[in-house]
């Protein structure tokens, strides 16, 4: 019999979730290094640039990758052989461990967990409870794999319960230009094939926990019918365009993963799960020895890759931004943004929105007319920071308050994550407006472009509060153009097509 301590289950948790919230894991670097040698889409390249600069920055500042520190997903396998020295069950223990690392004072993540999801959705303040999976297994050991989930990729989840005739590859290739770029590629895709509902998500989500390797399989060649999937998948994928953010590229995936399991004869259950620029995951074994031991990456594994402001980017002044330089922006251009922004996302522009539309003034001090509005529900500071990690969140659930925005509060621009959907791009057309995109998953190299933040409208929103933020050279690419060109459709169909025939491998 093996004796697991609960204080070891818990200090090893939390000490992984603080792990994983700075340190990528190595073949998720390896592969995005590669993926930025072979891009040749320059929009793509950069933001495969940031997103590997702000890797690196937070492994060696050990700060966030993003400012969505995720939900926390634990997958545990307890051998049969194990006995338990706690007072806990192993869920209040593995969320205690949550807990811990969530408000640890050194590197604060940010809690994005509500609870009563349909009504109230108050925060639980601690990013408690994770979801844990648990399963029993032979053996004297406990394995634990713990990841922190993005929201914006975890809603691009998809299901179907297919014809057992159907084409796997088919429905992916379907149901992935449907997912946009709020999922935040380049990342990597998880396929769940079989058993029932619940079992093909399960397994989608548990091919993610998988380590990259889809360039020894492309060399060996597949050997199983699942592995030739994989390789299908992922090429015909890539062949899409979308790219990086959605910008049109080469690569949109780094990898796929497939898992199956048996299922009834009249069923064949698929999922598919994407994990995004923010992929975070960690595995480790607990034998009675003491808590989990994780070692740092060497920085060596990092890419020589360091992005600066590209000096041929147009700087703009916010504070002396005009309609005018606003319409002469051109669709895909890079900007530098410097002056003073405001911040909203969801529970803000809800309440602007309804004070709006039922004529009642602002806040004192709330004033759109001029402005841009950044969509970012930034993580606590901590430190001599102004503000912590502060990337971009998904555009598109703005959109429903967007005309509002432009035409009653006077908003001149706007700046997020991934595509707005047609009416929204309809409307930005309507009031000569322009939406801009910050990379999503370099949320520390943008915020590092911050130099001072102040509270303005709804603290009691916590990071969904308005703030001011004054940048420097903060950088943006222009997504929708006040003429209504979107890049999200012109940059994937300029690149549609042109994977097929890139090479295997360049390390
Ligand atoms: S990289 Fe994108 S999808 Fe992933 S956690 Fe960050 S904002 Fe969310």
């Amino acid at each position: 019999m093996t004796l697991i301590r609960e204080d070891d289950v818990i200090a090893s948790v939390a000490d992984a979730l603080q792990y994983i919230s700075y340190y990528h894991t190595p073949d998720f670097i390896r592969a995005m290094g590669r993926a930025y040698t072979l891009e040749q889409s320059p929009s793509a390249r950069d933001a495969i640039a940031q997103i590997l600069t702000n890797s690196r920055l937070c492994a060696e500042g050990h700060r966030p990758i993003c400012q969505d520190t995720g939900i926390v997903v634990v997958f545990v396998r307890v051998g049969m052989d194990v006995q338990w020295s706690a007072t806990r069950t192993l869920e209040a223990m593995i969320n205690e461990g949550v807990r811990r690392a969530y408000l640890h004072p050194d590197n604060k993540l940010r809690a994005s967990i509500v609870a009563d999801p349909a009504f109230k959705r108050g925060n639980t303040r601690d990013n408690t409870p994770a979801v844990i999976h648990t399963e029993l297994v032979t053996g004297g050991q406990v394995d634990i794999t713990v990841a922190a989930k993005g929201g914006g990729s975890e809603n691009k989840s998809k299901f179907a319960m297919l014809n057992p005739s159907d084409s796997i590859a088919d429905w992916v290739l379907e149901v992935v230009p449907e997912m946009g770029a709020g999922w935040c590629p380049p990342g990597m895709l998880g396929v769940g094939i079989g058993g029932s509902a619940e079992k093909a998500m399960l397994l989608a989500k548990q091919s993610l926990m998988e380590p990259i390797d889809i360039v020894d399989l492309r060399q060996r060649g597949p050997s199983t019918p699942l592995e030739a999937l994989r390789l299908e998948i992922y090429e015909r994928v890539n062949a899409l365009g979308i790219g990086a953010q959605g910008l049109g590229g080469l690569t949109t995936v780094l990898d796929v993963k497939v898992l199956d399991y048996p299922t009834h004869a009249a069923s064949l259950p698929v999922a598919v799960i994407p994990n995004c620029a923010a992929t975070r995951h960690v595995h480790f074994t607990l034998d009675g020895s003491g808590p989990a031991r994780l070692t740092a990456p060497d920085l060596a594994l990092w890419p020589k890759v360091h992005w600066t402001p590209d000096v041929s980017s147009r700087r703009v002044n916010l504070d002396r931004l005009t309609p005018a330089e606003v319409q002469s922006w051109k669709p895909g251009e890079r900007l530098l943004l410097s002056g003073k922004l405001l911040t909203g996302r969801d529970a803000a522009h809800k309440r602007i929105c309804a004070l709006l539309e039922s004529g009642q003034e602002l806040p004192p001090g709330l004033d759109f007319h001029g402005r841009v509005i950044y969509y970012v529900g930034p993580v606590d500071p901590v430190g001599e920071e102004i503000v912590g990690p502060a990337g971009p969140t998904t555009a598109n659930r703005m959109d429903r308050f967007t005309d509002t925005m432009l035409e009653r509060a006077g908003l001149l621009a706007m700046v997020g994550k991934a595509e707005r959907g047609p009416e929204t791009v309809a409307a930005i057309a309507k009031h000569r407006s322009a939406y801009l995109i910050a990379v999503g998953g370099a949320a520390f190299l943008v915020s590092n472009a911050i130099r001072a933040s102040r509270v303005v409208a709804f603290p009691e929103l916590g990071m969904e509060a308005v703030y001011e933020f004054e940048v420097h050279d903060m950088p943006v690419t222009v997504a929708v153009s006040a003429a209504g060109e979107s890049v999200h459709e012109t940059g994937p169909a300029a690149w549609r097509g042109k994977f097929a025939g890139i090479p295997v491998a360049v390390e």
